[in-house]
C-alpha cells in the first residue's frame, strides 16, 4: 500500500509521535511525505519515504496527482484547524481528490489510528466492492 504522511507545523510533533508508535505497520508500506514533513519522519523515526516539495511549495499537489492517477491508497494528513494557512486551497484540493477517488483520509490522529488498524487487519477493500458494482 502507499501511504502519504503530512502535516502541518503545529501538527508535525503529533505525526512524528504518531509514526514512533506505528512504525512497525507504517514500515511495511511504501510511505510518501510533503519536504518538511518527510524529513522529520526520516530524521526522528527512520522510516524510509519518498519526500516531495514542501506543502506550501507544491508537495500536496504532488501527492493529489499520484491520488488522480490512481497511485495512492491511503493519506493520513494532520490538518491543523487552527491556523491559516498560506496554501489553503491546495490543501482543499488534495481532501477534495481524496474524496473524489475514495481513497481513505485521516485528519487526526484517532482516524488515523483506526486507518492503520484496519489496514493492517485487511479491512481496505473499497477497491473490490467498486470492482464488483461494473
Ligand atoms: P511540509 O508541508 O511537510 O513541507 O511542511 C505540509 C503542508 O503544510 O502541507
Amino acid at each position: 500500500m502507499k501511504i502519504a504522511l503530512i502535516a502541518h507545523d503545529r501538527k508535525k510533533d503529533s505525526l512524528v509521535e504518531f509514526a514512533i508508535a506505528y512504525k512497525e505497520i507504517l514500515s511495511e508500506h511504501d510511505l510518501f511525505a510533503t519536504g518538511t514533513t518527510g524529513q522529520r519522519i526520516q530524521d526522528e523515526v527512520g522510516l524510509n519515504l519518498t519526500r516531495f516539495r514542501s506543502g506550501p511549495l507544491g508537495g500536496d499537489q504532488q501527492i493529489g496527482s499520484m491520488i488522480a492517477n490512481n497511485d495512492m491508497d491511503m493519506v493520513i494528513f494532520f490538518r491543523d484547524p487552527l491556523t491559516a494557512q498560506p496554501h489553503e486551497p491546495d490543501v482543499t484540493a488534495l481532501v477534495r481528490l481524496c474524496d473524489v477517488y475514495h481513497i481513505p483520509l485521516a485528519t487526526n490522529m484517532g482516524t488515523a489510528e483506526i486507518l492503520l488498524k484496519g489496514l493492517q487487519e485487511g479491512f481496505v477493500d473499497w477497491r473490490l466492492i467498486q470492482e464488483r458494482r461494473k
